[in-house]
This record gives C-alpha cells, sequence and structure tokens, in this order.
C-alpha cells in the first residue's frame, strides 16, 4: 500500500475518516469499525453492521475544536454530538476533585477524580442517555429497553420518562445494588429479573431489539457512546485550565468498554482536527475486578479479542460482566495511547473506597476500582512518579447502600441520656 493512512475504518490514532455517499445532511454517518461499511444514520434503525455484525460508530465530516464549545455540561459539546440538543436533567458538569492526601499517599505528581456520581442519576450512564434518547425520539421510536447491572437501568427509566417513552430493564436477578433498583422502579421502569447474568441479560435485550420489540439503549448503541465523549472533553479542558496541560493518564472502571471506547474516539476526532498531537494522548488505564476480567487477560495474553468469561463474581456489581461487547473498540483504545488494563482484588476496591471516603468523596465500589488500579500500577512501576493522572469514579456511594454500610464503621448503640453517652464516647 502506499496509501499514508490507514484505511479510515481502522481504530489507529492517525486515520482520517472521509465521508462516504450515505453522509446525512449534517456531515454525520454510520460506520462499521470492523470492515468499513458505511450506512445512513437515522433512516433505519440498526445496532451493528448488515454485512459483518461489527461495532458502528457514529462519525462526522464537521469535528468541532475547543472553540466551538459553549455553555455547560454535556450539551456545551453539541458541535461535538450527533444531535444539537437532547433529552436534558442537566447531565455533566462533574467536578474533577483535588485529592492532596490520597494523591501523596500514591504517589503521582498530579491525582484528580472525575466523580461521576455527581450526575443527575449518580453515574455516567445519564451522558449517554441524553443522547441516546434523543436519537430514539428522533427515528420515532416509542419503547425503550436496557440490559443492566444496574446503572443503565436507572438512566434509561430517568431519561425514558422524561421524553415521555416506555422503559423496559432486563436485570440479573439479586445481583443489582438496591439504589438502582429503587430509582428504575420509581422512574416507571417495567423491572424484569433474569434469572441469569449480566450477559445473558443482554444477549436477550439484543434479540427483542433484532426483532423490533424495542429499541437498544445499551452501550452497543453508537449514539450513546457519542454522550459519553463528553467525559474526556471535559476532563481535557479542566487540566488545561488548572494547569496548562494535558493529563498523560486517565484511569477507570472497565464492564462493558462502553467509555473506554468513547474515550478513545474523542481522542480520535481531537487528533484530526488538529487539537491534540498523538504524544500528547493520555494513556488509557482500564481496571477490572479479579473475578471479572476479560479485557485484562486480553491486553496481558495481547489477544486480537476477548475471551467471554461465563462465571463473574466481585462485588463491585457495576462491573460484573464476562463479555465486554465494545472491546473490540477499546482494546487498539488501550494500545494505540500507550495504556495498560489491571486487575484488582475486591479487598483493594474496598480500600479504595474508604480512601476517596476519607477525602469527602462518595462512590459506588466499581468506581473505587480506578483508585485501587491507579495504586497497583504505581506499586508496580508501570505508572511513574511524575505523572498527572485523572481517575474516573463512576456512581455514586448511594447507589449501593449495603456496600457502603459494610466498607464503613457500625452505629455503637447507647443509652437515651447524656450521661451514658459520655461515657460511651470515653470507652
Ligand atoms: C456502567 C458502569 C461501569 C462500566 O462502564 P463501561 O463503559 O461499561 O465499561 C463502571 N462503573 C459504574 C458505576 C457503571 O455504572
Ligand atoms: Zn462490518
Amino acid at each position: 500500500m502506499t496509501d499514508s493512512h490507514d484505511p479510515s475504518h481502522t481504530l489507529s490514532l492517525t486515520a482520517d475518516w472521509e465521508s462516504p455517499a450515505e453522509t446525512a445532511a449534517d456531515g454525520t454517518w454510520l460506520e462499521c469499525v470492523a470492515c468499513g461499511e458505511t450506512f445512513a444514520p437515522f433512516e433505519t434503525i440498526r445496532y451493528t453492521c448488515d454485512a459483518c455484525d461489527g461495532l458502528l460508530e457514529v462519525r462526522s465530516d464537521d469535528l468541532p475544536t475547543f472553540d466551538d464549545f459553549s455553555g455547560t455540561g454535556v450539551w456545551r459539546y453539541a458541535e461535538s454530538l450527533p444531535l444539537d440538543s437532547g433529552v436534558t436533567i442537566q447531565e455533566g458538569n462533574t467536578p474533577l476533585y483535588r485529592v492532596p492526601r490520597l494523591e501523596a499517599d500514591v504517589g503521582v505528581e498530579t491525582l484528580r477524580i472525575k466523580h461521576e456520581g455527581m450526575n443527575p442519576t449518580g453515574s455516567f450512564k445519564d451522558r449517554g442517555m441524553t443522547v441516546g434518547v434523543a436519537v430514539a425520539r428522533e427515528l420515532g421510536v416509542d419503547r425503550l429497553a436496557c440490559a443492566s447491572t444496574g446503572n443503565t437501568s436507572a438512566a434509561l427509566a430517568a431519561y425514558g420518562s422524561r421524553g415521555g417513552m416506555e422503559t423496559l430493564v432486563l436485570l440479573p436477578a439479586g445481583k443489582v445494588a438496591a439504589g438502582k433498583v429503587a430509582q428504575a422502579s420509581l422512574h416507571g421502569a417495567r423491572i424484569l429479573e433474569v434469572d441469569g447474568n449480566f450477559d445473558r441479560c443482554l444477549d436477550i435485550v439484543q434479540e427483542l431489539a433484532s426483532r423490533g420489540e424495542t429499541y437498544l439503549l445499551n452501550s452497543l448503541n453508537p449514539f450513546r457512546l457519542e454522550g459519553q465523549k463528553t467525559i474526556g472533553l471535559e476532563i481535557l479542558e479542566g487540566f488545561q485550565a488548572d494547569y496548562g496541560t494535558w493529563p498523560d493518564r486517565i484511569v477507570l472502571p472497565v464492564g462493558n468498554a462502553g467509555n473506554t471506547a468513547a474515550l478513545y474516539k474523542v481522542f480520535r476526532e481531537l487528533v484530526q482536527t488538529g487539537e491534540l498531537a498523538v504524544e500528547d494522548v493520555p494513556k488509557l488505564t482500564g481496571v477490572q475486578a479479579e473475578g471479572a476480567a476479560p479485557m485484562v487477560e486480553a491486553i496481558e495474553n495481547d489477544a486480537d479479542a476477548v475471551r467471554r468469561w461465563d462465571e463473574v463474581e466481585t462485588r463491585a456489581t457495576a462491573i460484573r460482566i464476562g463479555n465486554p461487547v465494545n472491546a473490540p473498540k477499546a482494546l487498539p483504545g488501550i494500545r494505540e495511547t500507550g495504556g495498560t488494563a489491571v486487575a484488582v482484588s475486591d479487598e483493594a476496591i474496598t480500600a479504595a473506597q474508604r480512601d476517596l471516603a476519607e477525602e469527602g468523596i462518595g462512590v459506588e465500589p466499581a468506581s473505587a476500582a480506578s483508585v485501587a488500579g491507579l495504586r497497583k500500577l504505581r506499586a508496580q512501576g508501570v505508572v511513574a512518579a511524575d505523572e498527572r493522572v485523572a481517575c474516573l469514579t463512576t456512581g455514586h456511594l448511594l447507589k449501593d447502600p449495603d456496600a457502603a454500610a459494610a466498607a464503613g464503621r457500625d452505629p455503637e448503640p447507647v443509652p437515651a441520656d447524656t450521661a451514658g453517652v459520655l461515657e460511651v464516647l470515653e470507652s
């Protein structure tokens, strides 16, 4: 080949996109990341490639620069999204906390915590739903569905309701944290508890969607991932504002690897517009629980694809996933940015949950995996002392009150008088 660029469907940092005949009036199209087949974005409902069943990506021939962004929250980045506006509950613009004690303890130059638990329903899933539910409305569908380890169902129920649509969620029975089921329930989703794990729920909901019964809003849906790109944009703008530089590394928990895929996509877009130099792209670093680590296995074995784990277990229920559907997008993202993937024990996850709590930041177990992973990689020397790092904490403490109570202090019974209380305090 004499062409100096990779074909546009390859997921390399330097591939340039060329708009095909199917490009919509607004400059967007869908492209298969496996074979390069292209499709018009808003005509027919499809989640994967008609030709090879590969994952689709939303592409645009009119990519924005940082100067094109204005306002706040996810829709600040409308120029980077497939629609101008969404079904919104004021998602995004989450805090990028400084954590001086934890930073010193972990031993990196800079550590910031991007707390996605501060979104309207308490997880980053809101960023994807504000876009995904708006696309559903554009497509004229009236019943939305997802399989979920919990947070996707809470976000779908809230955004679907706000958009006036019916919502259906499939959950693995007994494996979803209490706060999440409560949210899906109150926001009016029809909740189907499946006698099987998350991966089975997703198999079923994909089957329902392919039969035209529902519109699928799992992260297989390429529009949802567009919304999640805004996490990366906020982190980059935050580091520019505070340090005049980009972060060296972004560490995040990995379940279906949708966020990993979304962050990598926005980095590729910024490289194309010249906003970000290839050598400045933050190293994407994924963290999984030891009992559910197929991505880590694939990275360690330098494998082309992940092997589905049929048995998965971890107290970090949000990442209790054995078949990460976005792996074909995420594996190149980790490799091309010079990142890595690491597995951590449930004990290390709980310890990191306590570390964050000491800084006043309340997260659910899966979220703490990022900090546990950073600690492990720093101890191994994989992460250097002079690095500037952002850790993503994906969901709020109140999502999983049982895990929080188990990790925290026990209440102490006291008598109903001051003398009795003082006695206990002094003991
Ligand atoms: C969904 C979720 C994850 C996993 O994110 P992926 O994009 O599927 O890798 C991690 N943590 C929490 C709290 C989540 O809700
Ligand atoms: Zn294809």
